[in-house]
């Protein structure tokens, strides 16, 4: 019997509580796994569905607004969700090693399976572009790191093209698996909220994961386990928004790095989910990111990455729209942790340095 298998029965014993056994176990008969594949796992999935009460009250109207802290997965971003299934359904393969393009997560993400399927991880990123936390993690990872003089579309070009030509497996979400895995984190939130939210909120950068969460909402609903589908609300940043411009931006910029990509290889695929669910897309400024950033943080206790905040902003922006009494999920892709220079550079927190090691001038800093 599995380690896992074995605590969740002692648990059930005691008090009921269950271990997490990682997506692949928890939704097997869901996913294109069979006995004969090997799970690699850091018991990813199972993240929080949290209630954010000022940002439902900056709503009103009865609405309950929810973010899915995906940022709480093992490397700190939904990727781990997609890569679980890709790095296990590699191994099954017989692969050795895997490439993909990256703006941070994916990287991270994918060096850290890899490695722990004992496999090779490559990773291309844009130089000068990939927030610190996350390079850190795949160096930490044990990745081959490539940082090439262009931006993450010329960084996907590139890997689509190593891959058909020598014997690496490309992990980003043109990677079926990775979109499998990724639509666990729909069939969480309705196993949490009992059917399916109104609106589902989503930053959207090559497009993978609302394509992912739009495939587990309409399977889930399918098996009966939901009665209805969201809206998908789908949102770029400003300077980096191909889906709402409908064209190929050359030169995305944003603060939210992990966004920031010019020409969604899943573009076909988000434009059906958003037709489908009669769902609407929408570029936010940068400036209303860090604002949503900002608020999550200091209001709310949860620190996301900027991109992450892309849903807040754009959920603030479309206040109008919402349905009464609605239930609105927010979808938090990745850790703030991952970009400490935006956090450092965009807060309003006191911070009184250089002060003299005395009671006196701390408390009369303090204000008393
Ligand atoms: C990858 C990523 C996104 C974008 O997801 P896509 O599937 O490329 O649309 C958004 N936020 C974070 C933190 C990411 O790592």
């Amino acid at each position: 019997m599995s380690f896992i298998k074995r605590l969740n029965q002692k648990a059930s014993k005691s008090s009921g509580w269950k271990h997490w056994p990682g997506l692949i176990e928890a939704y097997r008969e869901l996913l294109p796994v069979s006995t004969n594949t090997p799970i690699i796992t850091l018991q990813e999935g199972g993240t929080p569905l949290i209630p954010v009460k000022t940002i439902s009250n900056l709503i009103g109207k009865g609405v309950s607004v929810y973010v899915k802290y995906d940022g709480l997965n093992p490397t700190g971003s939904f990727k781990d969700r997609g890569m679980t299934m890709a790095i296990s359904k590699a191994k099954e393969e017989g692969c050795e090693a895997v490439i993909c393009a990256s703006t941070g997560n994916t990287s991270a993400s994918a060096a850290a399976y890899a490695r722990r399927g004992g496999m090779r991880a490559y990773v291309l990123i844009p130089d000068g572009y990939v927030a610190q936390g996350k390079l850190a993690q795949a160096l930490v990872y044990g990745a081959e790191v490539l940082a090439i003089k262009g931006n993450f579309d010329k960084a996907l070009d590139i890997v689509q093209e190593i891959s058909k030509n020598y014997p690496v497996t490309l992990v980003n979400s043109v990677n079926p698996y990775r979109i499998e895995g990724q639509k666990t984190a729909a069939f969480e939130i309705i196993d949490a909220l009992g059917d399916a939210p109104e609106w589902l909120c989503i930053p959207m950068g090559n497009a993978g994961n609302i394509t992912a969460y739009w495939k587990g909402f309409e399977e889930y609903k399918n098996l009966g386990k939901s009665q209805t589908l969201p809206r998908m609300m789908g949102f770029q940043a400003e300077g980096s928004a191909p889906l709402i411009y409908n064209k190929i931006i050359e030169n995305p910029e944003t603060i939210a790095t992990a966004i920031r990509i010019g020409n969604p290889v899943n573009k076909i695929n988000a434009l059906n989910a958003k037709t489908k669910s009669k769902g609407s897309f929408l570029a936010v400024t940068d400036e209303e990111i860090i604002k949503a950033y900002k608020l999550l943080g200091d209001q709310e206790g949860i620190f996301c990455e900027p991109a992450s905040a892309a849903s807040i902003a754009g959920l603030l922006k479309r206040k109008e729209e919402v349905p009464k009494n609605a239930n609105i999920v927010c979808v938090l892709t990745g850790n703030g942790l991952k970009d400490p220079d935006c956090a450092i550079n965009n807060n309003d927190a006191s911070f009184h340095s250089n002060l003299d090691p005395s009671l006196k001038t701390v408390a009369k800093k303090m204000g008393f």
